[in-house]
């Protein structure tokens, strides 16, 4: 079976520019040819969709992502599990996410999606998991809660095993400490300091913001989506607070992380997964505005 869209403004995250009046012919679930001018003159059978100049690219990440945390007691965990699946696979379908990584996640129930969508039997979409994470979920981001000889235990068994570490440091020490132990990614990064933004720098360290979380409050949301998804998400007066209070030090240590050129990824660690890559992207290009 033939598909061609036609008339695309094309992102082909391999040539920096934007490909204007483009079409993509995709033969049995692959993209087949790229071809310039809009409309191939002879489409055969080929079932034609026109995107009338829309923006057209191969999919969005999410690389800081959790199911929902919930208790035995409020779901049982077959329930918990379910549901996580249909998340995920309505993240892709409904909002074009492609890409997922796990930040943490009880029972392991992300490792067994993972293995579900790679067996091809479910639709989904690519999933690197976590499993367990190790830090508490009532810190503060000035705390890190791991002894020296912890953390550097942690990391060594990592790199014994070939694993990557995604580590979650809000504040100057954590954050040095992770990207010089070797962390593949820092996570928030809330408060940091220039010799931060350096270490990041000289490892090439990637750095994931999650803007949403301390930017998508009340009074802080811009547009009728955001505002939208704080009603409904009922944040409860602390966590407002909290949020409200970190938002300015983490928006500029992202806007100078940003002008030094560290490498950054989107996550969003906001759920439901199918508006939170969405809504990360939004809050970025806000705060990242010269
Ligand atoms: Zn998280």
């Amino acid at each position: 079976m033939k598909t061609i869209l036609s008339h695309a403004n094309l992102i082909d995250c391999v040539e920096p520019k934007v490909r204007p009046d483009t079409a993509v012919l995709i033969e049995d679930g692959r993209i087949r040819a790229i071809l310039p001018g809009g409309e191939p003159g002879n489409a055969g059978d080929a079932q034609m969709i026109d995107l009338n100049g829309g923006y057209l690219m191969p999919g969005l990440w999410d690389v800081h992502i959790h199911p929902d945390y919930l208790s035995l007691d409020e779901m049982p965990l077959a329930d918990q599990v379910t549901l996580f699946g249909h998340r995920l696979a309505a993240a892709l379908t409904e909002s074009g996410i492609t890409g997922m990584r796990c930040a943490g996640a009880h029972h392991f129930m992300d490792v067994a999606w993972k293995r579900a969508f790679s067996s091809g039997q479910h639709v989904g979409p690519r999933l690197f998991a976590s499993g367990y994470f190790l830090t508490p979920a009532w810190d503060l981001h000035t705390h890190s809660f791991l002894l020296d000889d912890e953390i550097r235990a942690a990391f060594e068994i990592c790199r014994k095993r070939g694993f990557k570490v995604m580590a979650h440091a809000t504040n100057p020490d954590a954050v040095k400490n992770a990207i010089r132990l070797g962390a593949h990614s820092i996570e928030h990064g809330y408060i940091m300091d220039d010799e931060c933004i350096a270490l990041l720098l000289e490892h090439d360290t990637w750095y994931v913001p999650t803007l949403a979380i301390s930017h998508l409050t009340a009074s802080q949301a811009s547009n009728p989506f955001e505002a939208a998804w704080v009603a409904e998400r009922g944040l409860s007066p602390a966590l407002c607070c909290r949020a409200e209070a970190a938002s300015d030090v983490h928006a500029t240590w992202f806007r100078k992380a940003l002008d030094a050129g560290v490498r950054m990824a989107l996550g969003s660690d906001v759920r439901p997964l199918k508006d939170a890559a969405l809504l990360e992207s939004a809050t970025a290009r806000r705060r990242g505005r010269r």
